[in-house]
């Protein structure tokens, strides 16, 4: 691929459901190998990336809440199972060669470092893709409003949001085959269609940051090297 990248920092918001594969849950390394390869191939283009990974594939809080369980706590393992991912991910980007640090939101020190802005700009400004594990570190939220919040934090161009499908649909296209895909979209669009393709607050985030989101899936192969250069098939949300 010779085309220049449309940006110079970009934050990948990967869900924990992307990287079980077939398997319902857990961690299936040769799909988390996959996904790190894509990245690989960004930073290649020479692209500086933060990757927020979510926990869903093994744990969310409201599991406990359902069950007439505390919440917070619920909440506290999701945010643990999100590390579980994210050290996951940066196995396998090592394995490729890339250079990664894993930045947590709950500290814990013997295993990886803990978050702080500054920490991670270092980082992306020395080539190194930074995944940013443990959410916002507060009950309540979800890994999308974490992936607005770092984002904006870093100075990213575009939140890339990897689903299960290739963009926003008007109903979940597996269930409604006649659902519609759009190829654009504003914030605000998202917003009054309640499109489920992140929370509230996290689209809320992003629109008043002006960062763009763009929905594509994370199961093509290669694609998100392929957006980074304006090809590749996505929902663009953008004001
Ligand atoms: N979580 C949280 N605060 C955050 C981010 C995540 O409490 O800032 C918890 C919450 O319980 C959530 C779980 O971690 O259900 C996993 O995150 P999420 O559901 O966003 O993961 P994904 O759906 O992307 O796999």
């Amino acid at each position: 691929m010779t085309s220049k990248p449309l940006f110079k920092r970009v934050l990948l918001k990967a869900s924990g459901e992307a990287l079980m594969g077939s398997q319902g849950f857990g961690i299936d390394v040769a799909v988390v190998d996959r996904i790190a390869a894509d990245i690989a191939a960004v930073r290649a283009m020479d692209v500086e990336v933060g990757v927020v990974v979510g926990g869903g594939n093994i744990f969310r809080g409201v599991a406990v809440a359902s069950k007439g369980g505390d919440r917070v706590t619920g909440d506290h393992m999701g945010m643990l199972a999100t590390v579980i991912n994210a050290l996951a991910l940066a196995t396998s980007l090592r394995k490729l060669g890339v250079d990664t640090e894993v930045l947590s939101a709950v500290s814990m020190p013997d295993i990886c470092q803990s978050f702080s802005q500054r920490a991670a700009l270092n980082h992306l400004k020395r080539g190194r893709v930074v995944i940013f594990a443990g959410g916002t570190g507060n009950p309540f939220f979800t890994t999308d409003s974490a992936a607005a919040l770092r984002a904006a934090e870093m100075g990213a161009e575009a939140i890339l949001k990897g689903t299960q499908v290739d963009g926003i649909y008007s109903a979940d296209p597996k269930k409604v085959p006649d659902a519609t895909r759009y190829d654009t979209l504003t914030h605000d669009e998202v917003l009054n269609k309640g499109l489920a393709v992140m929370d509230v607050a996290a689209v809320a985030l992003a629109r008043e940051n002006s960062i763009p989101i763009i929905v594509f899936s994370i199961h093509e192969e290669g694609e998100f090297a392929k957006i980074m250069v304006g090809e590749g098939r996505a929902t663009i949300v953008r004001d």
